[in-house]
């Protein structure tokens, strides 16, 4: 049996608007919790939930974790178990930079306007404020596929794992990354020991992210794709990357980070669960 999945606390030590719409948060762990380099792992893309105080709350309540609960299962149906106004609200996260010598991280806070308690928050965030965390976990590592060049297709709560992918590459790889964000005072800067071209998309200019693909002139060789973003988008993205590029749907990972009009806590529709149905299909038939 695995490592339980990890839950903590974890308090803000820093807040820097690194653009006018995304806030840089950093965190260490609280004194009462687990320290965070115990718990963060070297490699990117690292997933996890973090969970806000309900209203009125100083720090959120959360169960604690069981040391055989590999899956975190029973520690979710404690959760669910908590009555809904004292419930913390879980929202997804990707650790943006980590130090696990110095038990620091930081997370990027896209501040998008509509009214969700993450933006909310992280909007309002000041050091000393407590959020829990679950994960991350090696389970959700989703390792890249490998292939000749690497396509890099997100909005803007993509960038955070976007830039932890682009710090990763070996030395040379090729990346192309196509970042859509509101407007040119959005854009950010990315390290990477790759050979990289980013490619912004601005909403302001009336482009999106599906039109920059479609008329990108990929380049030779074979190919993969890393997607995320918009839930829509995302699929669109990714028929067009398999129907009409030819890449190998093994060489496509995708994710939904939002829905446009949904919250995070909305069910899923019949496209979302279609989709899930299509996923888990693949994941059989692949060798
Ligand atoms: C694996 C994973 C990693 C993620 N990493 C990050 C990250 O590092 N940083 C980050 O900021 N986000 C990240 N996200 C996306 C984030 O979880 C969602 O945007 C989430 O909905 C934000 O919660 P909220 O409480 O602000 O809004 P919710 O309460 O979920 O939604 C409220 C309203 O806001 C709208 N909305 C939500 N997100 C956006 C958006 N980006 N632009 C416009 N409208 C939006 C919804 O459609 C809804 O109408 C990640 C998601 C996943 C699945």
């Amino acid at each position: 049996m695995g490592p339980a999945l990890p839950v903590s606390y974890v308090r803000v030590v820093a807040v820097e608007r690194l653009t006018p719409r995304v806030a840089r948060i950093s965190f260490s762990g609280d004194a009462s919790a687990r320290d965070l380099g115990e718990i963060l792992e070297d490699r990117p893309d690292q997933q996890m939930k973090l969970c806000f105080p309900r209203e009125g709350q100083d720090v959120p309540r959360l169960p604690e974790p069981d040391a055989d609960d590999a899956h975190g299962m029973r520690w979710y149906e404690a959760y669910l178990a908590i009555p809904e106004a004292e419930r913390p609200l879980m929202r997804s996260f990707t650790v943006r930079g980590h130090d696990r010598a110095a038990g620091l991280m930081t997370v990027d806070f896209v501040l998008h306007g509509d009214d969700g308690p993450a933006a909310r928050w992280g909007r309002d965030a000041r050091p000393g404020d407590v959020l829990g965390m679950v994960g991350p976990s090696a389970a959700y590592a989703r390792p890249l596929p490998v292939a000749d060049w690497l396509l890099l297709a997100g909005d803007e709560t993509a960038l955070p794992a976007i830039g932890t992918l682009l710090e990763s590459l070996p030395a040379g790889a090729r990346a192309v990354v196509y970042a859509e964000v509101a407007d040119e005072a959005e854009r950010q800067v990315f390290d990477s020991p790759g050979e990289v071209s980013v490619h912004w998309v601005c909403r302001d200019r009336g482009e999106t992210l599906t039109g920059a693909v479609r008329s990108a002139v990929l380049p030779a060789g074979s190919g993969a794709a890393w997607v995320a973003g918009e839930a829509g988008a995302v699929r669109a993205l990714r028929r067009h990357l398999v129907e009409e590029r030819g890449l190998p749907r093994t060489a496509v990972e995708f994710s939904g980070y939002w829905r446009a009009d949904l919250t995070q806590d909305d069910a899923p529709t019949e496209e979302d669960l279609a989709w899930a149905r299509e996923r888990a299909a693949e994941a059989a038939d692949a060798p």
